[in-house]
């Protein structure tokens, strides 16, 4: 969490300036991706989409259940 001294206020990283500074007074802030760290990447992991396919999966073998049930 990039923190800001002279505000005493911690920023979210998207609120930040794109080069790292504090929106309200300027400073360099401690902690702030693309400063000391690699920027953070909001990319989804594929073990997610593994997730969502299993989901699916069962979802979809529940509704053939369903509609077995029916007959
Ligand atoms: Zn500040």
């Amino acid at each position: 969490m990039p923190w800001c001294d002279p505000c005493e206020k911690n920023w979210t990283p998207t609120s930040v300036g794109p080069d790292g500074t504090c929106p309200d007074c300027g400073e360099a802030l401690e902690g702030t991706p693309g400063v000391e760290h690699q920027p953070i990447v909001h990319k989804t992991p594929w073990h997610f989409w593994v997730g969502v396919a299993v989901a699916g999966a069962y979802l979809a073998w529940r509704a053939v259940q369903g509609a077995l049930l029916l007959f």
